[in-house]
C-alpha cells in the first residue's frame, strides 16, 4: 500500500446511515488517497510475496474483499464470496451436523432441492420438506431440527415466507436459519435485520446482473459463522474467480437502478397479464421483478410461447438487464409441484411497452 500521502478522513467503510442505493455505489471502495485508483483492482495472482497478510489466493484475494464489503454492507453483515450460488448453498448446509435435520421448502431453487434430496438419499442429512407459506407447519417441523432453509420469494412459485416469525420461532428452538435472498436482493429485503442467521445469494442473478458471471455469496452478522464458512471455502476450494468477483462488483454498482426499473415494469406487466385471455394464473408477490404465469395449452402451449418471443430471451437464469423467460419444468430436476404450463418471467430493464408488445404477440401462440 502506498503510504506517502495520508487518506482523507472518509472511512473505507461508509457510514451505515447511508441508504442502500448509495451503499451499492460507495461500499467496498479503495481508500481516498491522492493519486490512488477510484475503480476496484482486479488482482490476478495465485500467490503473494511472503511476510504480508495475503499468503495464497485460495485463502484470500483483495478482489474478493471489495465485493464482500459491498455486499456485506448492503445486507448488514460480513459477506463471503463463493464460486457459485450453489457453492454458497453447499457451504451454508455444511453448518448442519452430519446426519442433522434440515427443514426446507418443497419448492425452491431446483439445484438446492436436488442437493437436499441427494444428501438425504446418502444419509448425510435428514430433510423435512414443507410448504413455507404455512408458517405453523414450518414451525412444527423445526422441532428437533438443526437448520431451517428458506427462500423468499421462492423460485419459481414466488411464495413468500413470514421471515420475522419463522426466525423468532427457530431461534427459540435453537435452529439455525438460512434465507436465500436471490430474488428480493438486499434492496427489497434484508433477512438479517428480520432475525435470520445467514443469507445466501446467487450473485449470478441480480447482483452481477448482466448474464456474464457465475458467482455466489453467504452473508452473516455472526463472526463465528463467517469463520466456519471461510474455512469451508478454503478447505473445499469453492473459491470465486477474481474476474467473476470483479464483474459482479461492477454490476452491483447499478443494482438500485436496475431493481427499481425492472420492478416497476414487472408490476405493470403482472397487472396486464392478469387480464390476458391466454393466461390462467399470474404469480407476482407485489415486489421484485420476477413474475410467473400459467398459460393456456399446457406444457406445449407454454413451449410455443417461449419459442415465439423475439425480444424476451428464451433461456434459463434471471436477474439480468435483458428480460428472460423459461418454462421451468423443461428442467428435469425441477420439483413436481411446479405446474407444467408455468413460465417464469424475469423482467429486465428494456422499455416496458416493447416488452408488453412482444409478450402479447408470443402469447397468441399459446
Ligand atoms: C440460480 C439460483 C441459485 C444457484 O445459483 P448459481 O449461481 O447458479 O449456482 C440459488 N438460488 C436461487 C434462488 C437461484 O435462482
Amino acid at each position: 500500500m502506498p503510504d506517502a500521502s495520508k487518506p482523507t478522513d472518509l472511512p473505507r467503510e461508509p457510514s451505515a446511515e447511508l441508504s442502500p442505493a448509495t451503499l451499492a455505489v460507495t461500499a467496498g471502495r479503495e481508500p481516498r488517497i491522492p493519486g490512488g485508483q477510484v475503480g476496484s483492482p482486479l488482482l490476478l495472482t495465485s500467490t503473494f510475496h511472503a511476510g504480508g497478510t495475503d499468503v495464497y489466493a485460495r485463502e484470500s484475494n483483495p478482489t474478493w474483499v471489495a465485493f464482500e464489503e459491498a455486499l456485506g454492507s448492503l445486507e448488514g453483515g460480513l459477506a463471503t464470496a463463493f464460486a457459485s450460488g450453489l457453492a454458497a448453498a453447499d457451504a451454508a448446509l455444511s453448518l448442519a451436523p452430519v446426519g442433522g435435520v434440515v427443514v426446507a421448502p418443497e419448492s425452491a431453487y431446483g439445484g438446492v432441492v436436488a442437493t437436499l434430496r441427494e444428501r438425504a438419499a446418502r444419509g448425510s442429512l435428514e430433510v423435512r420438506f414443507v410448504d413455507i407459506v404455512d408458517t405453523d407447519a414450518v414451525i412444527s417441523a423445526c422441532e428437533g431440527a438443526d437448520l431451517l432453509w428458506l427462500e423468499s420469494p421462492t423460485n419459481p412459485l414466488l411464495a413468500v415466507a413470514d421471515l420475522p416469525r419463522l426466525a423468532d420461532a427457530a431461534r427459540e428452538k435453537g435452529v439455525l436459519t438460512v434465507c436465500d435472498n436471490t430474488f428480493a436482493t438486499p434492496l427489497l429485503q434484508r433477512p438479517l435485520e428480520l432475525g435470520i442467521d445467514l443469507v445466501v445469494h446467487s450473485a449470478t442473478k441480480y447482483l452481477a446482473g448482466h448474464s456474464d458471471v457465475i458467482l455466489g455469496a453467504c452473508v452473516s452478522a455472526d463472526d463465528s459463522l463467517t469463520e466456519r464458512l471461510r474455512a469451508h471455502r478454503t478447505l473445499r476450494g469453492a473459491i470465486p474467480g477474481p474476474m467473476e468477483t470483479w464483474l459482479a462488483l461492477r454490476g452491483m454498482r447499478t443494482l438500485a437502478l436496475r431493481v427499481e426499473r425492472a420492478g416497476r415494469s414487472a408490476a405493470e406487466l403482472a397487472a396486464r397479464l392478469a387480464g390476458h385471455p391466454a393466461v390462467e394464473r399470474v404469480r407476482y408477490p407485489g415486489f421484485g421483478a420476477m413474475v410467473s404465469i400459467e398459460v393456456r395449452g399446457g406444457a406445449e402451449g407454454a413451449d410455443r410461447v417461449c419459442a415465439a418471443t423475439r425480444l424476451w430471451v428464451h433461456s434459463t437464469s434471471l436477474g439480468a438487464v435483458e428480460s428472460q423467460l423459461e418454462r421451468r419444468r423443461r428442467i428435469p430436476i425441477e420439483p413436481e409441484v411446479v405446474p407444467e404450463n408455468l413460465i417464469r418471467l424475469s423482467v429486465g430493464i428494456e422499455d416496458v411497452e416493447d416488452l408488453w408488445r412482444d409478450l402479447e404477440q408470443a402469447l397468441a401462440a399459446a
